[in-house]
């Protein structure tokens, strides 16, 4: 397709243009300036009824944003899409992907849009963007809006994530249209604005590269080196070292994810980042009991995206994008420099999992309390996690229990366990490696990594229930405020540390595209 929107287009998106907003953004648009072709101007649909549900405070003032306007009539319209800023330059970005395995040559916004680029307080280039603002010219047959639970549901899961150290997208508001959207039933409908260090992903370039749109390919690897990876700006094989880069954000991206429980649903090639953030909260979910085979998405019946393929399915998908960035190392006319461009991003991908070893063992050895890197150290975490496996052990509470066995009592963490002597072996070994290292102030460490709350799914969906089925929103707040302080275990956030019972978990299934 060419990405000239029609008249015709243009006319299936909304009725209204939306009205410019007195509110103030300072918007620096690189993506529009930069990658002509890469997108469509496109406009929000306008709303019946807007409605403040949720604005990130903390996250508006990094932004240089006045938190108190926002929160205002005037920021339920904007974050609506029924008034844009001035400076905004709306676009649907166009992008391609793997889903499930297979390749989609267009995807695309399908129901986002980019409203451009701020330079935050830190002088950090930041996108920010409409999910569920209507449908554009990638909406397939898609409705373009998107419901209250599952915006909200980016909320939580983002500002978990944020919390617990662990690079992400993240809300910055979540308005309420008034309009209804049908899914399974008709759920009220709503407004995310995301907040992102761009919104480039594996999926992009694999747009290009399957046009055979060299001329954008390259621009657009450029573009991404300049936002990204600036040092690399100029250097001979740029594009090999921007997919080096890729892979060592990804390596420790994913090692986090891992370390803390975390499981995507959906790591299609279209949600995984070039800038090494998590994106998409859509069937993602936190693992209880501790078993690798966690699968909770409804769509995912291979397994395909379960919590032990994730390091798997992140080197699959840097594979994709070494595909892509092939045409931009080597003209495809000239045999030995395709198979030297061959050789090269294979090195790559094939270091992955060394990098990504690397990351997991740097991160347990922080959550065994360990700051110096002894032989046996891997072998260690992988006997604790087979512990976890071999009597189902929540996954969180276990990790976190460490600190009182540290601290001396090791009787909390047993109680974890249905057989809590199997654990004394290991205990003994752990002791002794603690012991040859010394360091008294271990059990403060361990709580300073081991978080006490996690979104726990049974939570989660008590806050979302309530948000979109009652409109309230205080069980949202609560949650929140618990997640937005992980490591602290105060008695006010026992009732989110506490595990779902076990039937729960069984049952549990999370849905996409909602
Ligand atoms: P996701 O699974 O949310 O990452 O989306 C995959 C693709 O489907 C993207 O191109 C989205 O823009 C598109 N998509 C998802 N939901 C909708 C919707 N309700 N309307 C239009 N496009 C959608
Ligand atoms: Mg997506």
């Amino acid at each position: 397709m060419t990405l000239t929107p029609t008249p015709a287009r243009r006319a299936l998106s909304h009725c209204r243009m939306p009205a410019p907003s007195p509110l103030r953004f300072t918007f620096d648009n690189s993506y529009v300036r930069d990658l002509p072709g890469a997108f469509v101007r496109w406009q929000p649909a306008t709303v019946p009824a807007p409605r403040l549900l949720f604005l990130n405070e903390a996250l508006a003032d990094e932004l240089g944003l006045d938190a108190a306007t926002l929160a205002g009539p005037e920021g339920a319209a904007l974050f609506a899409g029924n008034t844009l800023p001035e400076g905004a330059e709306p676009i649907a970005q166009a992008y391609a992907g793997h889903q499930f395995g297979g390749f989609s040559p267009q995807l695309g916004d399908g129901r986002a849009l980019l409203l451009g680029e701020v330079l935050d307080r830190a002088g950090r280039r930041r996108d920010i963007a409409f999910k569920g603002s209507g449908r554009t010219p990638f909406s397939r047959g898609g409705d373009g809006k998107a419901a209250v639970g599952p915006m909200l549901r980016e909320v939580l899961i983002g500002e978990a994530m944020h919390a617990l150290g662990i690079p992400t997208t993240r809300a910055l508001a979540v308005a309420g249209t008034g309009e209804a959207v049908q899914r399974e039933a008709a759920f009220p409908g709503a407004v995310l604005t995301r907040v992102a260090a761009s919104h480039l992903r594996v999926g992009t370039f694999q747009y290009f590269a399957a046009r055979g749109d060299l001329a954008t390919l390259r621009a657009l690897a450029a573009y991404a080196i300049a936002r990204h990876d600036p040092a690399l700006a100029g250097t001979p094989d740029a594009p090999l070292a921007l997919l080096r880069a890729v892979a060592q954000r990804q390596a420790t991206l994913v090692a986090q994810w891992m370390n803390v429980g975390f499981i995507h649903g959906v790591m299609n090639t279209d949600n995984m980042t070039i800038s090494g953030e998590t994106i998409d909260y859509g069937p993602c979910a936190f693992m209880e009991g501790y078993d690798p085979a966690t699968v909770f998405s409804s769509i995912d019946h291979g397994g395909r995206y379960a919590y032990g393929n994730q390091p798997h399915i992140a080197r699959w998908n840097l594979a994709r994008l070494a595909e892509a960035l092939l045409p931009l190392m080597a003209s495809e006319d000239d045999e030995p420099a395709v198979q030297r461009a061959v050789a090269q991003v294979t090195e790559v991908i094939d270091e992955f999992p060394a990098l990504y070893a690397q990351a997991l063992l740097q991160g347990q050895r922080a959550k065994l309390g360990l700051r110096t890197a002894q032989d046996g150290d891997a072998t260690l975490a992988e006997d604790w996690l087979a512990l976890l496996q071999a009597q189902g052990v929540d996954f969180t509470l276990a990790w976190r229990r460490l600190a009182d066995a540290a601290a001396g009592d090791a009787n909390p963490l047993r109680a974890l366990f249905a057989e809590g002597a199997a654990l004394n072996p290991w205990l003994a070994r752990w002791a002794a490696r603690c012991a040859a290292e010394g360091d008294p102030g271990r059990a403060a460490r361990l709580r300073a990594v081991n978080p006490w709350v996690i979104p726990r799914n049974h939570r989660v969906e008590e806050a979302l229930a309530a948000a979109s089925e009652h409109d309230d929103l205080a069980p949202l707040q609560r949650l929140l405020a618990a997640l937005r302080s992980p490591f602290d275990e105060s008695p006010s956030s026992l009732r989110f540390a506490e595990p779902a019972p076990p039937q729960l978990t069984a049952g549990y299934q999370t849905f996409c595209g909602t």
